[in-house]
């Protein structure tokens, strides 16, 4: 039997996360169904592989310098990936978080070392106060700093090509033929899509959608429709800005999905498959339901699901605050019981 090799550093653990098949949540869909469980990574989500990428980058291009201090407007996650590669390569972290995002989350970057601002989550992005512009201004103010900015850093989903789609192509054996993900900046899509396009042309790419959320109907009609802007409680997917990222050109097809139905599978997941997962891969997984007439017995659907559940304990995970925003109706019924209902 072959065991893992010792890694040098932590960094060296990144990647290389396994294929889970799904057998139970979705036993009514024909196509075979498998999960990319990016919690394996060692910050819990897949944005460890671009965090990296983009400080790699920045090493090699000069623009991150021996001392230097890393800047980045973050839902939390690639906050979490930034500070492992911080702390082994020795910098400075400081992380703006809009309020929206899980007080676990905030906890945790500190935890390691970052310097948290949190900032309105009800300001345009241009706002002075708007997560973004926070970010912005702390780099032109400190000397040495270095603003990677996720949403157009070419590394975001250069790190997804590089590694992301070709372990989903090794571990189908390029059986896949859809390719299912939520889009934030859109690195995880654009990237290990692209790879995937280019190993397949007739892999479809879904993306996840929120409502409140301008891809959709950007990808549709190319009207960057600020009506399509409103506020809604999915963590890490639909933007109101249109990330550089994002490659709308090989995106096949974007759904938008409700929080409460994000919320309500994110709970399925947990309970069907064993697959404690954050917030938005409910919003992925919820996406193969609303697309299932699509799909036949011949498909092979990757879903990719960001982070762990750990960061949405006092969230998706508990009953009051499912029950407070209507996500279960009866004080007898978990959300499984709603979904079986
Ligand atoms: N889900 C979660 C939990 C995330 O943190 C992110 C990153 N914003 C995404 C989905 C979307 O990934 P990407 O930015 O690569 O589109």
């Amino acid at each position: 039997m072959a065991f893992r090799k010792a890694y040098n550093n932590i960094l060296e653990t990144i990647g290389d996360t396994p294929l889970v098949r799904m057998n139970k949540i979705c036993k009514h869909i024909p196509a075979t169904i498998y999960a990319k469980v990016e919690y394996f990574n060692p910050g819990h989500s897949v944005k460890d592989r671009m965090a990296l990428q983009m400080i790699e980058d920045a090493e090699a291009s000069g623009q991150l310098k021996p001392g230097g201090t890393v800047i980045e407007c973050t839902s939390g996650n690639t906050g979490m990936g930034l500070a492992l590669a911080c702390i082994v390569k020795g910098y400075k972290l400081i992380c703006t978080l809009s309020d929206k995002q899980s007080k676990e989350k905030m906890d945790i970057l500190r935890a390691m070392g970052a310097e948290v601002y949190v900032c309105p989550t009800n300001v345009a992005a241009d706002h002075p106060d708007s997560y973004y512009s926070v970010a912005s201004r702390l780099n032109k103010e400190i000397p040495n700093s270095f603003y990677p900015f996720q949403y157009d850093n070419p590394g975001n989903a250069r790190a997804h090509y590089l590694t992301t789609g070709p372990e989903i192509w090794e571990q189908t054996e390029g059986k896949i033929t859809h390719f299912v993900v939520g889009v934030g900046t859109g690195g995880t899509i654009s990237g290990a899509g692209k790879y995937l396009k280019e190993k397949n042309p007739n892999i479809k790419l879904w993306g996840a959608d929120t409502y409140g959320s301008v891809f959709k109907k950007y990808h549709e009609t190319g009207e960057f429709d600020e009506n399509e802007i409103y506020s809604y409680i999915t963590e890490g997917i639909g933007e109101d800005i249109l990330p550089k990222n994002v490659d709308f050109s090989i995106i096949d097809h974007f759904e938008k999905v409700t929080d409460k139905d994000g919320a309500v599978y994110t709970r399925e997941l947990a309970r069907k498959e064993g697959l404690l997962l954050g917030y938005s891969a409910g919003s992925a997984y919820a996406v193969i339901e609303q697309m299932k007439d699509e799909l036949t017995a011949d498909d092979v659907v990757v879903v990719l699901f960001h982070d762990h559940g750990s960061r949405y304990v006092g969230k998706v995970y508990n009953d009051d605050w499912m029950r407070d925003r209507g996500f279960l109706n009866d004080r007898n019924k978990s959300a499984l019981d709603l979904v079986n209902k």
